[in-house]
């Protein structure tokens, strides 16, 4: 195998053969961000319940003790099946000529076999799986078996779970030949240009809107490093062919971009970064505090997006708040009160946090959030769902001001900010190495909201012990982002003194 390919090492090379190469020579230098993860623990959750789509099934999965798949096992394992005649044979393992590939669901039909190819997007794009497909059509061709049809199963977002999960909904099954049979034909030949490509030496490969296209290349990182920090590539909100025509046009540096034709936030970007200032716009910046009144809330929620809609109501990726935090103030830089809320471990979290909501933040406050569309959409569906409670749900959301405001028009930025206005810029920005805003010294279970996404729905499994130190480690996280929100309107205050 080391050298052979599989379905991931084929679509790596379709994509890039540079990283397939370093896929396999250089695989620590790969970044697996938080959202890549995400994707890959929902694909495998996806990829345990669509086992039974088609009816019985036998799966061929083969661990070894130390947990890792035993592929000589699964292959030997579905030559049996398939000489026995199983109708849907899943993880159905495959290898000829050190190629090797394993087919979601192999399902037997009176003719022939077809491919389920199991993903866990909602999306229908049926080019951008056919690569993997073809390639799995042309390894089980070449071991024997006549493959009649390949078939995309993928999530129907517009599934509503009421009672048990009805898979036949919750799955949509699209006939991808077309697609499949359009890549078919050239195989063989990509097979042998990326065996080429490992058994000679790193590749050359220049970056392009290719390493970002469908995710961010995960040696992005690798690829960059000879690139001057920052550069064109890092320009706020410029399209990203742009940035690279510059970049192929020699101006890489924010030198070389100052004399271009700059928007007004991005000559600010480059101004600061070169002189080593701060832009600060008072007026500006007071024009967005005298938007605010007192007492004020500041609200942040977390939650949770289960690719498998895990309540009744709730559809699949559906974003469900589960738990937030509140600081109050009464007046400008005043003293802190501290409320938060996080639903209990088990059941539906929704109307729970809900009726805290409606408890804990009066109709007539000011709320301050970062980056108010979540919170806002949160609060609508809320209303949506709790009539009830709808009248106070969206007089909190009519009242929600918004603390990206002043940073997103330009009134206050660092060069340390990169070109970002997300919290996460902004706070290490304006407070370097301040050990009060230090994310990495929460309880390293939950430091950032992909840490709180996946814990929350593990709490209802945990012993009491485990359960009561995530919750506090939840419930810690969600504090901060609050308190961090406090921090930044301070200095906002201390910026028009
Ligand atoms: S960052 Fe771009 S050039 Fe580098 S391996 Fe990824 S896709 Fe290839």
């Amino acid at each position: 195998m080391a050298r052979g390919l599989s379905k991931s090492r084929y679509t790596q090379f379709r994509l890039c053969d540079k990283a397939l190469w370093l896929g396999v020579f250089k695989p620590e230098e790969a970044v697996i961000d938080d959202a890549a993860k995400e994707r890959f623990a929902a694909g495998t959750e996806i990829g345990e319940v669509a086992k039974e789509l088609l009816g019985d099934h036998e799966d061929m999965t083969s661990r070894r003790p130390d947990g890792s798949l035993d592929y000589g096992k699964m292959i030997e394992k579905t030559a049996d099946a398939v000489a026995r005649g199983v109708e849907n044979i899943c993880e159905a393992a495959f290898s000829i000529d050190g190629n090797y590939c394993a087919v979601d669901i192999l399902h037997k039909t009176e003719n022939g076999y077809a491919i389920y190819e199991v993903k866990s997007s909602t999306q229908e794009d049926k080019e951008i799986y056919a690569q993997d497909v073809a390639y799995q059509k042309y390894v089980l061709t070449k071991c024997g078996l006549n493959i009649v049809g390949t078939y995309l199963v993928c999530i129907n977002n517009e599934y509503v779970r009421q009672g048990d999960i009805d898979i036949h909904h919750l799955f949509k099954i699209e006939d991808m030949s077309e697609a499949v049979n359009a890549e078919y034909p050239i195989v063989e030949a990509n097979i042998d240009s990326a065996v080429k490509v490992l058994e000679g030496p790193e590749p050359d490969k220049p970056l392009s809107t290719a390493c970002l296209n469908p995710y961010k290349c995960a040696f992005w990182q690798y690829c960059t490093h000879n690139v001057p920090k920052p550069s064109v590539l890092n320009l706020y909100k410029m399209d990203w062919a742009d940035r690279f025509k510059n970049f192929y046009n020699g101006r890489i540096t924010f030198e070389d971009v100052r004399d271009m034709e700059l928007s007004a936030k991005q000559r600010m970007q480059v101004e600061c970064t070169l002189n080593g200032t701060t832009h600060i716009n008072k007026e500006g910046i007071k024009s967005f505090l005298d938007t605010l009144t007192y007492p004020l809330y500041h609200l942040d929620f977390e939650s949770i997006m289960p690719a498998i809609p895990l309540y009744d109501g709730t559809r699949p990726y559906q974003q469900l708040p589960t738990q937030y935090s509140l600081h109050i103030q009464k007046e400008p830089c005043g003293d802190l009160t501290h409320k938060e809320f996080l639903a209990p471990s088990k059941g539906n979290p929704l109307r729970p946090i809900a009726e805290a909501l409606c408890r804990d933040i009066p109709t007539d406050v000011s709320v301050l959030v970062y980056n108010k569309a979540f919170e806002c959409t949160r609060l609508r569906e809320l209303a949506e769902m709790f009539p009830d409670l709808a009248d106070h749900l969206l007089a909190i959301r009519d009242n929600v001001k918004d603390l990206l405001v002043p940073f997103s028009k330009g009134y206050y930025y660092l060069p340390a900010m990169g070109g970002s206005f997300s919290i996460k810029s902004v706070l290490p920005a304006l407070f370097p190495n301040d050990p009060e805003l230090d994310y990495h010294a929460l309880d390293d279970m939950c430091q950032n909201g992909g840490d709180a996404m996946t814990l929350f729905p593990k709490l209802q499994y945990m012993s009491p012990e485990d359960e009561e130190k995530a919750r506090r480690a939840l419930l810690n996280y969600c504090h901060l982002d609050t308190l961090a929100m406090v921090r930044v309107l301070d200095k906002l205050y201390e910026a028009v003194e």
